[in-house]
């Protein structure tokens, strides 16, 4: 992975760069930043170019032995741990398929990574005692032939108590030895790791730098680039699911659901309800994200600094109506239970019964700010 390749993110790989060039290499990094952020590939960038045996000085040199090792992942010094369902117990089993699924996206989340080894992904992600051991033996022995033999850890938020194992080596790792957690939200991380670990925090990326890459690789038109980049909320992984399904008929089927919702009329709901149901699961979740935004975008319409809106006409048009039912609590209840709707669209619920509940819930939601105010 060259620091090229990643989207955006100009500060961090210039840092990342300077504390390489004057090897002041801190040997247990935790790189921190939401998920599309970028944070596993310039965990991946950063261990190449310490690693690369002619590195420029704004990149690994693409073309060295380990560089070439590095670009398949398929460098004998450097190691993956990453979350596993049962009855995978050791990252070493899956990790042909994580570096697949890298390869095809650097930008994947856990949820995507567990749905490639598990298509049933019901099962919850883990991070086994058994990996602990397995890490803290691989990284006493030699390396090969790296300058810095790196193990990534990849989404320690899955390291519960076991990862206590783990505190001795993230202290003391065996010399010539790069440690690199990389992680989305360090709340979830172990506190005795984290106080082990040099943070870097990775921002989330900025509307322009995703618009851009979405019109120089995805060869996107203008305008379809800044909706993708504005709806993506700075999370590339979301941007590239937005790229694959057809996103034109959101602002049609959001404002029709707000008006089924509200006059609660069953029979138009359900038909409503079965035509989302066709679309696909994965068009089901981008769209109660692109409702998410539209909810809150018409409380920042009626309370907030309008200045910050990012709608475009059409959008606006009914947000000046449609912020007149939208009130702090309700905002609240309704962006949690459509938070809620994702999460049981990821495991499967049956679509139509999960749409007709929540329409009546909001419906009823909408109508107590209308009493209230
Ligand atoms: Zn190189």
């Amino acid at each position: 992975m060259l620091f090229k390749q990643i989207i955006g993110q100009a500060f961090i790989k210039e840092k990342l760069l300077s504390v390489a060039q004057t090897g002041r290499v801190s040997h247990t990094q935790l790189f921190v930043g939401p998920e599309g952020s970028g944070n596993l590939a310039l965990a991946i960038a950063f261990a190449q170019y310490v690693n690369c045996t002619n590195p420029g000085k704004d990149d690994s040199c693409g073309v060295c032995g380990s560089c070439v090792k590095f670009d398949k992942l398929a460098h004998p010094d450097l190691h993956f741990t990453v979350p596993t369902i049962s009855p995978y117990k050791q990252s070493r089993e899956v990790v042909e398929d994580f570096r697949e699924a890298f390869l095809a996206n650097p930008y994947l989340n856990d949820y995507d990574w567990l749905q490639t080894i598990d298509s049933n992904a019901n099962k919850q992600g883990n991070i086994t005692t058994d990996e602990c051991r397995d890490i803290i033996s691989r990284l006493s022995l030699t390396s090969y032939e790296a300058k810095f033999k790196t193990q990534i850890i990849w989404q320690p938020e899955y390291l519960k108590t076991e990862g206590n194992i783990l505190l001795k080596l993230l202290e003391e790792p065996p010399q010539g030895t790069l440690i690199i957690l990389v992680a989305n939200a360090t709340e979830k991380v172990l506190a005795t790791i984290l106080s082990r670990a040099q943070t870097v925090k990775i921002p989330k990326l900025s509307d322009e730098d995703i618009s851009q890459a979405m019109e120089h690789i995805h060869h996107c038109q203008p305008q379809k680039a800044s909706d993708i980049a504005r709806l993506s909320d700075g999370n590339y992984n979301h941007a590239l699911a937005l790229l694959q399904v057809e996103h034109d008929g959101y602002f049609e089927r959001y404002s029709a659901w707000m008006r089924y919702c509200f006059s609660g009329k069953v029979d138009e709901l359900q038909k409503w309800t079965d035509d989302l149901s066709g679309t696909g699961r994965e068009y089901v979740k981008n769209f109660i994200g692109y409702t998410i935004q539209m909810i809150r975008a018409a409380f920042i319409y009626k309370y907030g600094d309008q200045k910050l809106l990012r709608v475009n006409e059409q959008e606006l048009q009914f947000l000046v109506k449609f912020s007149a039912f939208v009130s702090a609590r309700n905002l609240s209840e309704i962006t949690q239970s459509l938070d809620e709707a994702v999460v049981a669209t990821e495991r499967n619920a049956n679509l139509k019964i999960l749409f007709l509940n929540l329409s009546l819930y909001i419906g009823r939601q909408l109508k107590g700010a209308q009493r209230a105010a």
